[in-house]
């Protein structure tokens, strides 16, 4: 798993490999440790945590000797340390029925995506699910979201573009209740005209939902793309206050993106990290570990 998200860099994530690199051995100094500074800075791993890092490090080590593995395995360390307390596998069978799950997230973050990798892997523990192509916007994400629930065997609801997506998630969670089923994952659209009426809609959902159920959406899952950087700041933001995220997800860890920007997000707010995605396939859905990507993120 490692191996597989070390494989390629990142424009960020190449500066920080190749920065610590072109770092080799040396007295870990004030110019040094402002070096790694700005390093973790242009990875995007945010200013709070690289002033930390480098503090840490100098703590036990400043006008010592260090070489660059050295370096690598205090730095994934001191960033795993960051990232462990949003370690968290999420819990789609916690007896709550049926579960309700909505994906969030801009336009071509993986939400439909990762909602069919997941709807793989609850076919095969055996769940009663009912996947909701709630983008309705987007033809080919509801014929996209058809294909996954075909292959895993799970029914998809969906209407013809264009249509209502708060109506259809009604009737989705009615169905649901009706039929006894676990589980209720709803996509979402990622884009509208506008920022306002995309977050106008995704509030209507919501409100559609705990009209149903005034304790549901149970989880509010969040897809960021480790390609937009430091964007991903931003959509947390925004996503949080429209529909109150519970826990994130971060897609194409296994291309040249390291996500660094994960690390800023976990100072920043207390939200779980469930998943990795690594690729386009059913099986490429990893648990978030910290300690496996804090060591891919240093290389
Ligand atoms: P949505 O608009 O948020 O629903 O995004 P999609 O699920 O349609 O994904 C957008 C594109 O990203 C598609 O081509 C997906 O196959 C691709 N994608 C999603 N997750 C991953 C991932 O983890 N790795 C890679 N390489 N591609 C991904």
């Amino acid at each position: 798993f490692v191996a597989k998200l070390g494989q390629g860099l990142s424009r960020s994530s190449s500066r920080l490999t190749e920065g610590l690199a072109a770092l080799g051995r040396r007295k870990l100094d004030d110019d040094t440790l402002e070096e790694l500074e700005d390093l973790l800075i242009a990875s995007d791993l945010g200013a709070k945590v690289a002033a930390r890092v480098a503090t840490n490090l100098s703590k036990e080590r400043f006008d010592k000797e260090i070489g660059e593995e050295e370096i690598r395995l205090a730095l994934a360390s001191e960033i795993s340390d960051v990232l462990k307390p949003r370690e968290k596998i999420v819990d789609f069978s916690d007896g709550t029925s049926p579960r309700i799950v909505l994906f969030v997230g801009v336009n071509g973050s993986g939400k439909t995506t990762t909602i069919g990798k997941i709807a793989s892997k609850l076919k095969e523990q055996g769940a009663k699910a009912l996947l909701v192509a709630g983008d309705t916007f987007r033809a080919a994400a509801i014929e996209q979201l058809t294909v996954w629930g075909d292959r895993a065997g799970i029914p998809v609801m969906s209407k013809p573009t264009g249509a209502d997506a708060a109506g259809l998630v009604y009737e989705a969670i009615e169905k649901a209740k009706a039929e006894d089923l676990d589980l209720v994952l709803i996509d979402t659209a990622g884009r509208l005209q506008n920022k306002a009426e995309l977050m106008a809609e995704l509030e209507k959902v919501v409100r559609v939902i705990k009209k149903l159920d005034p304790t549901a959406p149970h989880d509010v899952i969040l897809v960021l793309d480790a390609t937009v950087g430091q964007n991903a700041l931003s959509q947390v933001e925004a996503f949080r206050n429209t529909a109150g995220v519970t826990g994130l997800v971060m897609t194409k860890m296994d291309g040249t993106a390291k996500g660094g920007v994960l690390v800023a997000i976990a100072e920043a707010y207390d939200l779980p990290i469930h998943f990795i995605g690594i690729g386009e396939k059913a099986e490429d859905l990893r648990p978030f570990s910290a300690e496996a990507f804090s060591k891919a993120l240093v290389g």
